[in-house]
C-alpha cells in the first residue's frame, strides 16, 4: 500500500523504508507528491507537549490536506536529570537556527552543559519515537488513527569520555545525527555496549533504533487489522 510520509527528510524516509518489510508500506515524501501532483502543503504548527500529540498533528494535517494515507512520527532525547527535558524541543533546543551540523553541535554543547557535574549513574536517558498513522476524511478509519512507541534506553556521554576534550559537544563516533555522539548505549546492552549510537553503521542504528522499533510495531499492527491492503490511497 502506497502511503505519505510526512516528512521532506529523504534521510528519514530511507530509514524508516529499510526496517519495514516490503510489499507492506510503500512511502512516499511531500516533496515526491509536490512533484507528481503540484500539490502544495502548509505545514501545521507543532505545538503539543507530548510526543504523541505532535506526531498526530502532522499525520492528521497531511492526511487532510493530501487525501492520502499518512504516517508520520516524533522524537526526541529525554534526559532524566533534566526532568525529561529536551523531550519535544528537542531539534530547537539551543534556540540556534542554520545548517544541521551547527544546530546539532549546539544542542550538544547546552546538553553538557547542563548536566554539568551531573554523575555517570545519574545521566540516564532515552530515545523515544512515537509513529502514527492517519487517515483522510470519509475514510472509515478517520476516527481511530493507529500509533506506535519505539524507545532505547542509554546515557549521556560524560565530557572526558569525548574523542575531543576540547570539544566534547562533538560526542565519540562520526555516523548519524543530532544527539547520537553524546548517546551511550548501556554497558549491558547484548550487542553494542557502551558504544554512542554515533558508532553505529546505519544498518545497525535501524535495527535498534526507536524510529526502527517504531515503524515495525506500526506495520505489524497494520497487518494484524488487515489494514494494508484495505486502504485505498489518494
Ligand atoms: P524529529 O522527529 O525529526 O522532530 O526529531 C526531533 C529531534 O530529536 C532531532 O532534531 C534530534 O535533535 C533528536 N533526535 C531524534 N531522533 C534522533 C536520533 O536517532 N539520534 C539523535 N537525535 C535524534
Amino acid at each position: 500500500m502506497k502511503a505519505l510520509l510526512a516528512t521532506s527528510n529523504p534521510h528519514k524516509l530511507d530509514e524508516i523504508q529499510a526496517v519495514i518489510p516490503d510489499g507492506t508500506l510503500d512511502l512516499v515524501t511531500l516533496d515526491w507528491l509536490t512533484r507528481e501532483y503540484q500539490d502544495s502543503f502548509v505545514e501545521p504548527e507543532e505545538n503539543a507537549n507530548t510526543f504523541e500529540g505532535n506526531a498526530m498533528i502532522k499525520a492528521r494535517s497531511y492526511a487532510k490536506q493530501s487525501g492520502w494515507v499518512t504516517v508520520a512520527d516524533d522524537s526526541g532525547l529525554v534526559v532524566d536529570a533534566l526532568y525529561f527535558e529536551p523531550g519535544v524541543r528537542s531539534a530547537r533546543y539551543a534556540g540556534v537556527k542554520g545548517p544541521r551540523e551547527e544546530v546539532d553541535l549546539a544542542n550538544n554543547r547546552k546538553l553538557l552543559e547542563k548536566l554539568d557535574g551531573v554523575p555517570i549513574k545519574q545521566r540516564t536517558a532515552r530515545f523515544v519515537c512515537i509513529m502514527t498513522v492517519a487517515w483522510p476524511e470519509g475514510h472509515e478509519r478517520y476516527e481511530r488513527p493507529l500509533w506506535a512507541r519505539g524507545e532505547v534506553n542509554g546515557r549521556i556521554l560524560l565530557p572526558e569520555e569525548a574523542d575531543d576534550r576540547m570539544h566534547p559537544e562533538q560526542g565519540r563516533g562520526d555516523q548519524g545525527f543530532g544527539y547520537d555522539p553524546l548517546f551511550v548505549l548501556p554497558a549491558d546492552h547484548p550487542d553494542f555496549p557502551g558504544t554512542t549510537a554515533a558508532e553505529l553503521t546505519p544498518d545497525q542504528k535501524n535495527a535498534i533504533s526507536h524510529r526502527g522499533q517504531a515503524a515495525r510495531k506500526l506495520v505489524q499492527m497494520l497487518t494484524e487489522e488487515g489494514l494494508i491492503e484495505d486502504v485505498p490511497t489518494g
